[in-house]
């Protein structure tokens, strides 16, 4: 049975999600309309949320017409979550509020060993001030049932997160390809997308299927490994004990293998950049395996497109410079793998437009899914009596 008091709480939530969602402050006439819900009730909603240290309510400028309003900003005292990338030989900590402002605080080295948990928690405890309420951390490689750790090159295969990460806050680990892909579908270039499809290409490729904003998770968490499939037909072995996968032939990993240097392992991404920078200076080597890299990209995902028929492909990472590089290659590469009826209107390929920090934005959104719930807001909130009860019952009420 819903109550009234769920209903209050079911709309504290949507007030206070619409207000971490937008792109630009919203103003408490502005929510009221979104939610479709009254004036008078949105003054009294936003009022619980301001007295909870939830939001901080400020005259809003002039709008020309109606009433003043109010713009609806992140308390000053309001919950903050950690996010922290966790790369193959670095990692990064940055703050997010409500709304979405980032700070980078902390960075580093590893050892590429699981140890890093345990660098990143001690940085994270550095910042957490008593703000913090939840941390999001991003890593480059499956998450199995959430909670076991696969990155071939660390040599990582079954790590159990339970070991590494502790519980002084509510934390949640996940990939950081379907990260990425969440940014761009809650703060970027998918939003309002329908089916969408993105990848991130670091030392390879890795990717999420996105449904009405909603990055696939699969059975156990580990779907979107679109690298590990036989998309272009390399003859190599890959790490991941399959031959042929799509990954041999995109990101640094192949940039590099193509000019002869040692790949793998999670080395090398300045010399992979190094190889972008010489293509574009006119070098025909390292032209020649960015092509090599554009054209496998343009033909993983024409046949991807067969598969799942996206409105709409984002890139980001390494992407992001291939496509500024080889956008041609890419799209006619696509094209060529597209079943003939698709070409008329192939999917679009963009930029994402999140940025570097997509996976570290990807993790944030998901540590606040884990706030912005009602079970946590009701915590928040103070206590409030009863209806109908008196002030006086309330005071001598006693928590359990
Ligand atoms: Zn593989």
């Amino acid at each position: 049975m819903t109550t009234s008091a769920d209903l209050r709480i079911h709309n504290l939530v949507r007030l206070l999600r619409a207000v971490h969602d937008a792109d630009e402050p919203l103003t408490r006439a502005g929510v009221a309309r979104l939610l479709g819900i009254g004036r008078n009730t949105a003054a009294a909603l936003v009022g619980e949320l301001e007295a909870a240290a939830l939001l901080h309510e400020v005259p809003a400028g002039a709008t020309g017409r109606g009433r003043p309003t109010t713009s609806l900003l992140p308390h000053p005292d309001g919950p903050v979550a950690i996010a922290a990338d966790l790369r193959e030989d670095t990692w990064t900590l940055a703050r997010i509020e409500v709304g979405g402002r980032l700070t980078e605080l902390a960075s580093g080295e590893h050892d590429r060993t699981p140890a890093v948990f345990a660098e990143i928690r001690a940085a994270t405890r550095r910042h957490a001030g008593d703000r913090l309420a939840a941390l999001g951390v991003a890593v480059a490689g499956p998450v199995r049932h959430g909670r076991r750790l696969h990155i071939s090159h660390l040599d990582w295969d079954d790590v159990d997160l339970a070991e590494h990460v502790g519980d002084e806050w509510p934390t949640t680990v996940d990939n950081d390809a379907r990260l990425a892909g969440l940014a761009e579908a809650r703060r970027g270039a998918l939003r309002g997308a329908g089916t969408a499809l993105h990848f991130h290409i670091d030392f390879d490729i890795g990717g999420t299927l996105l449904l009405g904003g909603d990055a696939q998770r699969g059975a156990g968490n580990i779907a979107g490994e679109f690298g590990h499939m036989p998309l272009t037909g390399s003859p190599l072995w890959c790490r991941c004990g399959v031959q042929g996968c799509w990954s041999l032939q995109v990101g640094t990993n192949a940039l590099l293998r193509h000019v002869g240097q040692e790949a793998g392992h999670g080395r090398g991404r300045e010399a992979g950049r190094e190889i972008l920078a010489r293509a574009e200076a006119g070098d025909a080597r390292a032209g020649r395996a960015v092509d090599d890299n554009a054209a496998a990209l343009g033909h993983g995902l024409g046949a991807l497109a067969n598969a799942l028929d996206p409105e709409v492909i984002t890139l980001s990472g390494l992407g992001v410079e291939l496509l500024r590089l080889r956008r041609d290659l890419i799209e006619r590469s696509c094209a060529e793998k597209l079943m003939r009826f698709r070409r008329a209107e192939p999917p679009s390929i963009l930029a994402g437009t999140v940025g570097e920090a997509s996976p570290l934005r990807g993790a944030a959104e998901l540590a606040f899914d884990t706030i912005l719930t009602p079970a946590w807001l009701q915590a928040r909130l103070p206590a409030r009596p009863p209806a109908g009860a008196s002030a006086r019952a309330s005071m001598t009420a006693r928590r359990p």
